[in-house]
């Protein structure tokens, strides 16, 4: 089955989509973007993440290029002609097209907007769970508003791909005070010895994850403490439990930190709870 990419108003093939050599995303990341997990071809948390991207798109000061409700079918007009049951749907919107030049474009310039779906094996990402993930830790490099989802994802492309060399899945940036502060694609989570769930507060350094704040609310259920506060990579080490969230990954252990293995190096009961809740939690799409 051919794959369909909605580009700017239209429905194209996806192996000839594109956007003009003059885009502000492409020559400048000037954009935001969002990633929602498609289930039984229907989106999950897609209220939330329509929330992040209107704030996204408002920090950067990019009008969103058509209403919610509009966006909202194109989204599931995209997964319908991909045919995804389960898997991902992505959405780019930048700046637009406009002569290169650092300044804002005139306003009338419309924001340019892309849409993508594609299929997950399930199965993979269970088998991932079950058998848990290594990360290694990195210098945070990137700039100060990563509360933003931009598509300026260079230190994170970077930190994920040494990740990759090291025989690993996620990097964990550490800020200079040497607290985790999230991984190039997830946020980071730790269980401590006495049990409690520490996640670092999404006031500053980390994306505000989707994910991460649907297992809070899934935490509370299970009655399980939580701390909202930074953690260390040597708490992280010596932590009980170790996983990372993303709308892609739900709750996934972590076994390895820099080598080090977590706890006894196995995936934990809290993971497991928190993964298997997820979903019972979440908004699903009808
Ligand atoms: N942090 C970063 C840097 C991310 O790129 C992502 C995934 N987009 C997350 C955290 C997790 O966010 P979410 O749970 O909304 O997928």
């Amino acid at each position: 089955m051919s794959r369909i990419a909605y580009v700017n108003g239209a429905y194209l093939p996806h192996a000839g989509a594109g956007v003009h050599v003059e885009d502000r995303g492409y020559q400048f990341a000037d954009g935001v973007y969002e990633v929602c997990e498609v289930r039984g071809g229907h989106m999950v948390d897609q209220r939330r993440h329509m929330e992040r991207l209107v704030r996204s798109l408002n920090e950067i000061r990019i009008r969103l290029p058509m209403p919610l409700a509009a966006l909202g079918v194109v989204l599931r007009e995209t997964i319908r002609r991909n045919r995804v049951r389960d898997g991902l749907v992505y959405l780019q919107v930048t700046r637009g097209v406009a002569r290169r030049d650092h300044y804002f474009p005139d306003p009338a310039t419309p924001p340019s907007i892309v849409v993508t779906a594609r299929a997950l094996d399930p199965a993979k990402g269970e088998a991932q769970a079950a058998q848990g993930i290594a990360v290694i830790t990195v210098p945070e490099n990137r700039w100060e508003r990563v509360d933003i989802k931009t598509i300026g994802l260079l230190p994170n492309v970077l930190a994920k791909e040494a990740a990759k060399q090291a025989g690993a899945r996620e990097a964990w940036f550490v800020d200079a005070a040497g607290n985790i502060t999230e991984g190039g694609s997830t946020n980071a989570w730790i269980v401590t010895d006495d049990g409690r769930l520490v996640t670092r507060p999404a006031e500053s350094g980390i994306l505000r994850g989707i994910t991460r704040t649907v297992m809070l609310e899934v935490a509370e259920t299970l009655q399980l403490r939580v701390d909202e506060r930074p953690f260390t990579v040597e708490e992280a080490k010596a932590a009980r439990e170790a996983f990372v969230t993303s709308a892609t990954n739900f709750a996934t252990p972590v076994v390895r930190i820099d080598g080090h293995p977590v706890g006894d190096g196995r995936p934990g009961p809290v993971a497991r709870a928190l993964r298997e809740n997820y979903h019972g939690r979440a908004e699903i799409g009808h």
